[in-house]
């Protein structure tokens, strides 16, 4: 018997107050982009959960894509059956059976919808538990700490039966805490930093420097590879690739000595800045942990964090490498991130740079750079702008169908 629903059950945050329908709307739709090549699917929206009619489909088939949408707790493959005791009965011997791992302790739950059955939720706790058991007889019941529960709902014209839980993303809908512009190295930790601003409710727009010729047309590549990678759990993301190689030189002819990746990043930060702006988006997410690197210790990153007035989110700051890595791997971007790739900011980077720099003095540089500003400009408006889907073909068909 294989399951012909699946129950999904959102974030307790998700449900709360008048953001409920836009949450629940903001998961649909995710819900429905990553099961698109499966369209027999039927969706039901109830208080608190989304229910899924298989209609034919695996659940094997969708339960992988379905722990790609942020604002889902848990879900459970569900066997329906008729309101009758005996079918109940051993639709739940089925569902405990199916468990991955069999669990040593269980309880039964009957939540009884439809009145007219003919027991009520006690007794059908105790008419299921006890035919589970004489089945299953190394199985216990406990009813405080089970390891398994097993559900029943009689409702209206059928009952439902489930006993396996899955993991979902957590989080918040994609997009429900707004949008932001994530500043994207080939690195292993923006990336993270920005599956984590995902997950936390926040549409983002990816944003990478480089400074081509001197950095290859790989490293490009590699972080169209990246941001695919991020698309699996947000669909089409749009990249900006700004030429940073002008101001990189021209601040670089000016001054070249402990404060410039300093100055370099302020200049960064403020083109990423201009890019939110133009974009809508109303927070800039880095990779930065503190510690890390030289620029990323506290007088630094104040340093830096001072060129721009929106918010600057770190998700990483107070991680561990392992951590960061741990999560790489699980996002599967760190095979990517580990390829060799030339960083714009390695370019002419000075024998020792500051891990202390002083605001003030600068800024005093930057004033020595009265072009700074119609240089940065010139990024802007030379900055590339494409859509990054999962799959390459996607994104081909994407730019196709837009001149019709
Ligand atoms: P990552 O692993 O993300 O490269 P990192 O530990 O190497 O981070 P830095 O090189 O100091 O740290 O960069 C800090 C942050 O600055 C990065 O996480 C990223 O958000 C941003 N950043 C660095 N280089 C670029 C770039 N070429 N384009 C866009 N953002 C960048
Ligand atoms: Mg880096």
């Amino acid at each position: 018997m294989t399951p012909q629903q699946v129950v999904l059950r959102l974030g307790e945050l998700t449900l709360k107050g008048r953001n409920r329908h836009r949450f629940e709307q903001a998961v649909l739709q995710q819900l429905k982009r990553v099961l698109r090549p499966w369209g027999a699917i039927k969706y039901e929206k109830e208080f608190g959960r989304i229910t899924l009619h298989l209609n034919g489909t695996p659940y094997e088939a969708v339960r992988e894509p379905l722990k790609t949408v942020f604002g889902i707790v848990s879900f459970s493959p569900v066997l329906t059956t008729e309101l009758e005791l005996e079918r109940v009965q051993e639709t739940a011997l089925l569902a405990m059976r199916a468990m991955d791992t069999q669990p040593r302790t269980f309880k039964v739950s009957v939540r009884r919808v439809n009145k007219s059955f003919p027991h009520d939720s006690q007794e059908m706790n105790r008419l299921v538990g006890g035919y589970v058991l004489r089945a299953m007889p190394d199985l216990k019941v406990d009813v405080h700490r089970p390891e398994a529960e097993l559900k029943v709902e009689l409702r209206e014209r059928q009952a439902l039966v489930y006993s396996q839980v899955d993991r979902g993303a957590g989080g918040f809908p994609l997009g429900t805490n707004g949008k932001a512009v994530l500043m994207l190295s080939g690195g292993i930790d923006s990336p993270v930093a920005g599956y984590l601003a995902m997950r936390q409710g926040l549409a983002v727009e990816a944003v990478h420097f480089h400074s081509y010729p001197y950095t290859s047309e790989r490293s490009q590549e590699k972080v169209k590879e990246l941001v695919r990678k991020l698309a699996v759990y947000a669909g089409p993301i749009k990249l900006h690739m700004v030429p940073f190689t002008s101001v990189q030189t021209k601040i670089h002819e000016t001054y070249r000595e402990n404060l410039l990746i300093t100055v370099l990043r302020r200049a960064m930060m403020r083109i990423a800045e201009k890019l939110a702006e133009v974009n809508g988006a109303g927070a800039i997410v880095t990779g930065e942990s503190l510690g890390q690197v030289a620029s990323q210790t506290l007088a630094s990153m104040n340093a830096i964090g001072r060129a721009v007035h929106l918010p600057l989110i770190r998700p990483l700051v107070c991680m561990e490498k392992l951590e960061i890595i741990r999560l790489a791997e699980a996002i599967d971007s760190y095979e990517v991130s580990i390829l060799p790739y030339e960083d714009c900011c390695t370019l002419f980077l000075p024998p020792s740079p500051s891990t202390n720099p002083n605001l003030k003095v600068v800024e005093s540089i930057e004033e020595g750079m009265p072009w700074l500003q119609e240089e940065m400009d010139e990024a802007v408006r030379n900055t590339e702008t494409l859509w990054i889907d999962t799959d390459r073909r996607a994104e081909q068909e994407d730019r196709f169908s837009s001149f019709f």
